[in-house]
């Protein structure tokens, strides 16, 4: 084992796009784990959109980033010595480390990942937080029943992609946007979607929206905000349901530049439409359901999952940069170590 720990700093916090001026690198001493604490060789990375929200120096349901400091994620690693009760060397872990080599957290920080069964890197995917985003926001917050019709922005990503597969699963008719002709193709042609268009080329998002749902959208599940909200808006069936999960297209806004709208929100009330914000973490207790379908799923090949996977934690900047302009196809993830 190498005795020093490659780290990512956050070095500055971003005025619109992310760029390689925020980040910086250093190497540090492996760190020895405290009573109570494990040491981590980490594998793979997970970049999340909600990450260049902790870049701003604003409240929110995480703490900012701090400057100087590694930056955090989800992390699968493997633990190389262990103080804590319930770890040993060579066990699989997932938790909230830093982008490094190496960490050291408290056990009760961590979860263990048991061997065997789909590849580790699932776990931050399908079978982690973007997963399980998947499942709340459409049954729970959506709360689509069988036969609807959904509708699902930035569709061919981690949450997106999850998302159809389970509406579709569930017999709903099921609409995607993605941002390229071979994530469209992907989502129509190997993931079963009905409709699937390109929100860059089309015409009109509005046309592709309505021409797409003649009985209007029961569940309107956003990745993405701006038109393609308002196009759901303007298209949401009567007694409809909007599961707000992510606005990408406003991450990098400052307030003051924020667009107006969405306009239209006057059809929500003669059609009775409920629209609700949610995030995951407050909906943890509906983990074991989800993993024990999820699992069924893949399983019995009724459930597919696409990574992209950037080599090395020097990529892991441009691997979150290119997920924050759509180079990533599937979930983004960096591997650090074999
Ligand atoms: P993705 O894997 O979907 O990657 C982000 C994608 O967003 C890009 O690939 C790109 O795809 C798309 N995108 C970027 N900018 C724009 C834009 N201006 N307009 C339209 N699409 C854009 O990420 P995730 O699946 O991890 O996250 C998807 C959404 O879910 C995000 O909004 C995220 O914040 C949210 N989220 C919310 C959670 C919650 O608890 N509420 C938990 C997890 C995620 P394309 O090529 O199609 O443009």
């Amino acid at each position: 084992m190498t005795d020093t720990n490659k780290r990512v700093l956050f070095k500055q916090r971003p005025v619109g796009p992310v760029t390689e001026a925020q980040f910086d690198f250093d190497e540090q001493p492996v760190p020895e784990p405290g009573e109570g604490e494990v040491l981590v060789r980490n594998l793979f990375l997970s970049v999340d959109p909600y990450m260049r929200g902790r870049m701003n120096d604003v409240k929110s349901y995480v703490p900012p980033f701090e400057i100087g400091e590694p930056l955090q994620g989800g992390v699968i690693g493997e633990v190389v010595a262990s103080r804590a009760e319930g770890y040993s060397e060579g066990d699989h872990v997932t938790g909230m480390l830093g982008w490094e080599q190496f960490s050291v957290a408290d056990g009760r920080a961590l979860r263990p990942i048991e061997a065997g069964g789909h590849p580790l890197s699932y776990h931050l995917g399908i079978l982690g937080m973007p997963g399980l985003t998947a499942w709340v926001g459409l049954n729970v917050v959506g709360a689509c029943k069988p036969g609807e019709a959904v509708l699902v922005s930035a569709a061919s990503g981690a949450v997106g992609s999850v998302v159809g597969q389970i509406a579709r699963n569930q017999g709903c008719h099921v609409v995607g946007s993605a941002g390229n002709d071979d994530k469209v193709a992907w989502l129509r042609d190997e993931l079963g979607f009905d409709v699937a268009f390109n929100y860059k080329t089309v015409d009109s998002v509005h046309a592709a929206v309505r021409d797409a749902f003649p009985k209007g959208i029961d569940v309107n599940f956003e990745n993405v905000g701006g038109d393609m909200l308002e196009a759901a808006i303007w298209n949401m069936a009567p007694f409809g349901r909007i599961a707000l999960c992510g606005m990408i297209a406003n991450y990098n806004a400052r307030p003051e530049e924020m667009p107006p709208g969405p306009r239209g929100m006057t059809n929500l009330i003669g059609r009775s439409v409920r629209m609700e914000g949610f995030i995951v973490s407050n909906h943890l207790q509906h983990a074991p359901a989800w993993d024990r379908q999820c699992r069924e799923w893949l399983d019995a090949g009724k459930i597919s999952y696409r990574e992209s996977v950037a080599e090395g934690l020097d990529h892991a900047p441009a691997a979150f940069m290119g997920m924050m302009s759509g180079a990533n196809f599937g979930k983004q993830i960096v591997k650090i170590a074999d």
